[in-house]
């Protein structure tokens, strides 16, 4: 493979064919994203690196209000605040600033953030910015972006969506929620985009407007100069690329082809595919006597605790799958629940594997679970659909 790598010598980062193909690339990726924005490309690295991008324009000072419901929301959190510190707020607690300019909404682990919280935060503090997650990975849950576009529209903030988790998974339109201005999403969730390749971010009119005005502090994760090398300069699409920094035709290629795979399925289609296989694992793991006090409504994603016997067991559990090579995980945030995630995992075979180890962690642990009625239930339902 090496070799073959080392071969291509001439598919350098301005070679005519890579910059084709991160045009194309662009232009599949208004599609995935189902937006016109011009400022719409992707920044290479995982989701961090695309959120890093969207939060470049927010500045020192500038009055932030984000909602924080787990994990994710909360580093986003922790990253706009370094963002919107100024020297003296960096100085008096570097590593984990609390700049006053920074609201942050807490909402209970296992609920949205609904519209009537946003609309309150935002018609009490007036900020100049909005952030919240779509969906909040940590425990699974759904925000509404409908209320977050909308309470930002009426006080005229600008919302900042982290699209990580739901990006290539539901089926939306960013153009649908206007209000919201600056969009980022990661390779490895929704678009497969592997080895990790590039994070998706889309930018409108006005972001960038303003981002023209006063500018920001990165050279890196500017969005206007990092979308110079996808062939988007003043506002528009442009035919040559101009240098920004190293692109690996490899990656290009991947991250293409993922595009193209995804667009293929259809964005539609991939979303119904995504509620069908959940439900089905959904049954499965309630089958095993397992139960879900913190419901995860994402698609992609299954959160519960194990029957009342073995409350509390539910690292523990986690840990010998992990060793055995089985990667679900615990929520990341208390109270610990178990997580299973099926992205990519749409198939017949990976869900029988997906339920049957479970089944057999499940029955190590010393849990009277029926393994060959809960597949044969699985597969009954698996075909259903045939
Ligand atoms: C996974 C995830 C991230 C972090 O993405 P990386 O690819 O690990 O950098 C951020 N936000 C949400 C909602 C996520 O699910």
């Amino acid at each position: 493979m090496l070799e073959r790598f080392a071969a291509a010598g001439v598919a350098d980062h301005m070679q005519a064919d890579v910059v084709r193909g991160m045009k194309e690339a662009k232009f599949m990726l208004r599609e995935v994203f189902g937006t016109r924005n011009v400022h719409t490309f992707a920044v290479c690295g995982t989701g961090w690196d695309g959120l890093d991008c969207a939060f470049s324009p927010i500045l020192p000072g500038d009055s932030v209000v984000s909602f924080v419901n787990g994990t994710f929301s909360g580093l986003d959190d922790f990253n706009i605040r370094l963002k919107a510190s100024s020297t003296e707020d960096l100085a008096k607690d570097p590593m984990n600033p609390k700049p006053a300019n920074v609201v942050t909404v807490n909402v209970a682990h296992g609920d949205s953030v609904t519209g009537d919280v946003v609309e309150a935060a935002l018609a009490e503090h007036k900020p100049m910015w909005a952030f919240m997650a779509h969906w909040e990975t940590g425990s699974g849950r759904i925000n509404d972006i409908q209320g977050f576009n909308d309470a930002c529209a009426r006080h005229g903030v600008m919302g900042i969506v982290d699209a990580v988790s739901s990006l290539g998974i539901e089926y939306f339109n960013i153009d649908d929620y206007p209000a919201v201005t600056t969009w980022a999403s990661c390779p490895q969730k929704g678009i497969l985009g592997l080895p990790l390749t590039y994070a998706p971010v889309s930018f409108n009119d006005r972001v960038i407007d303003l981002l023209r005005q006063r500018g920001c502090h990165t050279y890196v994760h500017h969005p206007i100069l990092e979308a110079r090398h996808w062939c988007i300069a003043d506002g528009r699409d442009v035919e040559t690329a101009a240098y920004h920094r190293t692109h690996s035709g490899y990656a290009v290629a991947s991250f293409h082809e993922a595009l193209r795979l995804l667009l293929a399925h259809g964005r539609k289609q991939k979303a119904e595919d995504y509620s069908f296989y959940e439900a089905g694992l959904s049954s499965a793991i309630k089958a095993m006597g397992c139960t879900v006090t913190v419901t995860s409504n994402m698609a992609s994603l299954v959160v519960f605790d194990l029957p009342a016997e073995f409350e509390g067991k539910e690292k523990e559990l986690v840990n010998g799958c992990r060793a055995a090579g089985f990667a679900i995980w615990n929520t990341l945030s208390e109270p610990a629940q178990i997580r299973i995630g099926i992205l990519n995992q749409l198939t017949v075979p990976t869900l029988n594997d997906i339920v049957g180890r479970y089944a057999d962690a499940m029955i190590e642990m010393g849990a009277a679970v029926d393994k060959s009625k809960v597949l044969g239930d699985l597969n009954s339902y698996l075909a259903s659909r045939q």
